[in-house]
């Protein structure tokens, strides 16, 4: 049950209503509204991450030594699955010269690897692919990773190759589904051809690219036959040349 604070309950903290903790209650606040302007946020300051502690860990992006960066908050799209859409409303970007530019200091550093951990960062494809033509004239000596998936049937072949040739190293797809009827129940509608039609550009063209994809199994109401399409699907790719 959620209970409703009573004013007397808030206190002031950097100019914000926040509420007093209190262990035997459960308080509700109002939702606070979205920032659309990320470039106002100044860059995370790394130096409060005692970084060796986490280095000789293998991460998300299943490298060791991976430093994690965020261009985007939120994403356009509505998978009945997802809990994105629901924090947040509104997909947001940093503009591709605040976000690139904080990677290159970072690189000028001596980072080499970077994870991206933004939902879905090549929603936008003119940001996308301008951020690594930066990387390329820049000549910026990375890798980059996206653990967290990209959305297959928006990426075309000029793009892979500008992201590859820009340090991409770990794609990582969402297909979640291959049935049409699931596709319309997960509200995910993905051009599931068009996405096969990547997934072989990418392990013809790009084989040393680590290539991964995301599949649901078990969602409720998936027959066994619709089961077996997402099988196929990933059976069909050729992941090893
Ligand atoms: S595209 Fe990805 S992040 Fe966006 S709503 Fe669907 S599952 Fe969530």
């Amino acid at each position: 049950m959620q209970v409703q604070i009573d004013p007397v309950d808030y206190e002031i903290v950097a100019n914000r209503k926040t509420v007093k903790q209190d262990l035997s209650k459960i308080h509700k606040t109002d939702p606070r509204p979205q920032t659309g302007d990320l470039d106002i946020f100044p860059y995370v300051n790394r130096s409060l991450i005692d970084y060796n502690r986490y280095h000789h860990y293998i991460g998300h992006a299943g490298v060791k030594y991976s430093m994690a960066i965020q261009a985007t908050r939120g994403c356009p799209y509505k998978c009945f699955y997802c809990d994105i859409y629901k924090t947040s409303e509104n997909h947001n970007r940093r503009s591709v010269e605040h976000f690139f530019n904080e990677v290159r200091q970072l690189a000028d550093i001596g980072v080499k690897r970077f994870e991206f951990i933004d939902d879905i960062f090549n929603v936008n494809k003119k940001s996308c692919r301008e951020f690594f033509e930066l990387v390329i004239k820049h000549k910026l000596d990375a890798q980059f990773f996206f653990p967290t998936g990209l959305k297959g049937d928006l990426l075309d072949e000029e793009l892979i190759d500008i992201m590859v040739e820009g340090g991409s190293l770990g794609l990582n797809l969402s297909l979640e589904h291959a049935a049409p009827r699931m596709q319309e129940i997960m509200r995910k509608r993905l051009n599931v051809d068009k996405l096969h039609d990547v997934l072989t550009y990418i392990t013809k063209k790009h084989p040393h690219v680590n290539l991964t994809l995301n599949a649901m199994h078990g969602f409720p109401t998936e027959t066994e036959e619709e089961a077996m399409m997402t099988l196929n699907f990933i059976q069909s790719i050729k992941w090893i040349d």
